[in-house]
């Protein structure tokens, strides 16, 4: 693995990631009721450390907190100070990965112990390690999931709640077994959600289309940032709207976006080539625009970075 663990911040203070550590009868190990994000630092080409598009992924924890009654006593701008104080004690050593996580702790006192999201106590933990870009440049094979994603009424699929992970985790075991390298869910009504961590795009005669949020599916910050880099650096609109499985297959090409895998191609799905079975080249182009973009090459994009340090 690539990672290699570091500090964290766990009940607000900064701690050897060995000693960030809870009780077993901690409510959010038993039910689920945590919400987490994913941030990437990167390495910038002035010789920072900058996090990418930070204050959007905590305006999104602070969104799914919301969902759960979730008090995370922090706000953007106090997690975002919180978290380059983290990545300084951390000290230089390139690319790192940011793992905040809220969730439900103990019950307070006179609480009968239940399944519940009121009477019980809040916290929050942050840690971060050392992770390179590991996109595959070449593209991955994707399976087409038995696991559906579940409709929001549901499970709030808009927040990214720990224990809806079990249907992510499930798609994924399915997909490795059948030797996929990820797998896309179908929501409820058979049209295409996600990937099990990443937001999916086709292109179709030079647009790209995405499925709308009422897909059922989280909207990824890594989403906006490709409509966003495809409108403005490439010339390519978006269009919003449901894709069959079929239009997956037939599409000229296919890409996943998200923190984690960043923008990956997608070359075979369950069992047939996408295209000509190799990168194409909106997709190809919007990666390398994307690399240059979290790197920091690219002034018209800094306000998405927050240096935070030497790299
Ligand atoms: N969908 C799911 C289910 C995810 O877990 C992720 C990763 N957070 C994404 C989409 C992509 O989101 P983002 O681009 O904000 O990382």
């Amino acid at each position: 693995a690539p990672a290699i663990a570091a500090l964290a911040y766990h009940d607000g203070e900064f701690v050897p990631l060995a000693q960030a550590q809870v009780p077993v009868t901690t409510q959010a190990l038993q039910y689920g009721t945590g919400v987490f994000e994913g941030i990437r630092a990167y390495a910038q080409q002035d010789g920072t450390l900058a996090v990418f598009r930070g204050h959007d992924h905590y305006a999104r924890l602070l969104r799914s907190a919301r969902t759960l009654r979730i008090d995370v006593g922090l706000d953007v701008e106090q997690l975002s100070g919180v978290t380059a104080e983290l990545l300084r004690r951390i000290g230089a050593g390139g690319d790192t990965y940011i793992r905040p996580l809220a969730y439900k702790r103990a019950l307070l006192p006179g609480t009968p112990p239940g399944v519940q999201l009121t009477g019980v106590s809040d916290a929050l933990s942050i840690n971060a390690f050392r992770m390179g870009s590991y996109t595959d440049r070449s593209g991955i094979r994707v399976a087409i999931s038995s696991w559906r994603r579940p409709e929001s009424g549901v499970l709030p699929v808009r927040a990214k709640v720990t224990g809806g992970y079990v249907n992510n985790a499930l798609a994924v075991d399915e997909a490795r077994a059948a030797g996929y390298d990820d797998a896309i869910l179908l929501n409820s009504r058979g049209q295409v959600a996600e990937a099990s961590t990443a937001n999916v795009f086709a292109v179709v005669r030079g647009r790209l289309v995405t499925p709308p949020v009422t897909a059922d599916l989280l909207e990824g910050v890594t989403r906006d940032t490709a409509v966003t880099l495809a409108a403005e650096l490439l010339g390519a609109g978006t269009d919003f709207h449901d894709l069959a499985r079929d239009d997956l297959c037939n599409a000229d090409e296919v890409f996943l976006t998200g923190t984690g895998a960043e923008i990956v191609p997608v070359t075979e799905i369950g069992g047939r080539a996408v295209g000509d079975g190799v990168p194409g080249p909106l997709t190809t182009a919007l990666m390398t625009a994307y690399h240059g973009v979290v790197r920091g090459e690219d002034e018209r994009y800094h306000h998405w970075l927050q240096a935070v340090g030497p790299a």
